[in-house]
């Protein structure tokens, strides 16, 4: 839809904003003006986060225009725009990246760059689920990647996602010969399962209780799948390790029991991961003079950086994982909610995209 006002055509776009925990409304809002440091992309695909939803952590946000993991189609590129992306012109199809760092500050220097203020400060405008999203110069300039032609644009909306899950099985460190755990097998621990080989376990095991999970798991590569409701994790851990148990256990579920059994699974000198964030009322009772005398390392991996967007497209590009074997339903910006509902549930589901 278009209207007139004075001599420039300001156009309408639909949006997917939220309001408050399930209360997500479609609404018509301005197509973002573009700036000469800029592009604007025609949204192609964009993936609803399991961060998302989160009811505490999109609450602090709301009122917000949903989405983060968005590729699209560039329609319209900034007069200079080519003096620091000449690559990047109409009709390019790009990743972009909602979050960019500066790389030039100390936490940037150490590749921390979450940390950065300018990555925690940057956004895509107005957000992910939005019919055109406008892509400031510095998401432009320090993570926005072409999409090469055998690429979907569906694979492109699976960048981000991949690359959080890159910057984990990195930050843990495996050895050759360790059994890994995955603890949750919604599509973060799915997407853990088809990487966790590539960076080096030799065995992975998972836990999770939802059929269609575990059944995925086995399918995509997990050499086991334990199912807490019925068996005793400790117990059948130990019998298929012969004991050696897991060198490392990764956590992707954010709920306080899901945390604290990775430390019934982990074997001396062994690396617990925690993937989610807890609730921030939550604490975590730990047994710190056995861990200290265990040398277990608990790290927390949080988002991802450039580096790791363009490792997982490099993955995606060498057939090294294969998105659209977690893809498990697509729908139009009309139904995001409904797209929400079904991720919320977090049964059959595994990533859920709008497409547009
Ligand atoms: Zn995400
Ligand atoms: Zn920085």
């Amino acid at each position: 839809m278009t209207i007139s006002e004075g001599s420039s055509i300001y156009r309408l776009m639909k949006s997917a904003k939220l309001y408050s925990f399930g209360d997500i409304r479609i609404e018509d809002i301005l197509v973002p003006k573009l700036g000469e440091k800029e592009v604007l992309i025609q949204t192609k695909f964009s993936g609803i986060c399991s961060g998302d939803v989160m009811p505490w952590y999109v609450e602090k946000k709301a009122p917000l225009v949903l989405g983060h993991e968005p590729a699209g189609l560039v329609v319209q590129v900034g007069s200079r725009v080519k003096e620091f992306r000449p690559d990047i012109q109409e009709g390019s199809r790009v990743f972009v990246h909602h979050h960019a760092p500066c790389l030039n500050c100390n936490f940037c220097n150490r590749r921390d760059y979450v940390h950065c203020q300018t990555w925690k400060d940057s956004k895509i405008i107005p957000g992910g689920i939005s019919e055109y999203i406008l892509v400031p110069e510095i998401n432009l300039k320090n993570d926005t990647l072409l999409l090469p032609q055998q690429i979907s644009y569906e694979d492109g909306a699976m960048i981000e996602p991949i690359a959080c899950v890159v910057k984990s099985l990195k930050r843990a460190n495996i050895q050759k010969g360790d059994n890994v755990v995955i603890i949750g097998l919604g599509i973060m621990g799915q997407i853990h399962v088809m990487l966790a080989k590539y960076y080096g376990a030799s065995r992975v095991i998972c836990i999770d209780k939802i059929p269609f999970r575990i059944n995925k798991a086995l399918e995509i590569g997990a050499d086991a799948v334990i199912d807490y409701s019925k068996l005793d994790a400790n117990k059948v851990l130990n019998e298929i390790t012969k004991g050696r148990m897991a060198q490392v256990v990764i956590v992707c579920p954010n709920n306080l029991t899901a945390m604290e059994s990775a430390f019934d699974l982990i074997s001396p000198g062994g690396s617990v991961v925690f993937f989610s964030p807890a609730d921030p009322k939550d604490y975590l009772k730990l047994p710190i003079n056995e861990l200290y005398f265990k040398d277990i390392s608990i790290i927390n991996s949080y988002s991802c950086g450039p580096n790791d967007t363009k490792e997982a497209l490099e993955l995606i590009v060498k057939g090294v994982i294969k998105p659209e074997r977690l893809i498990t339903h697509r729908f139009t910006i009309d139904d995001t909610a409904k797209a929400y509902s079904l991720v919320i549930e977090a049964k059959d589901s595994l990533k859920v995209m709008i497409y547009f």
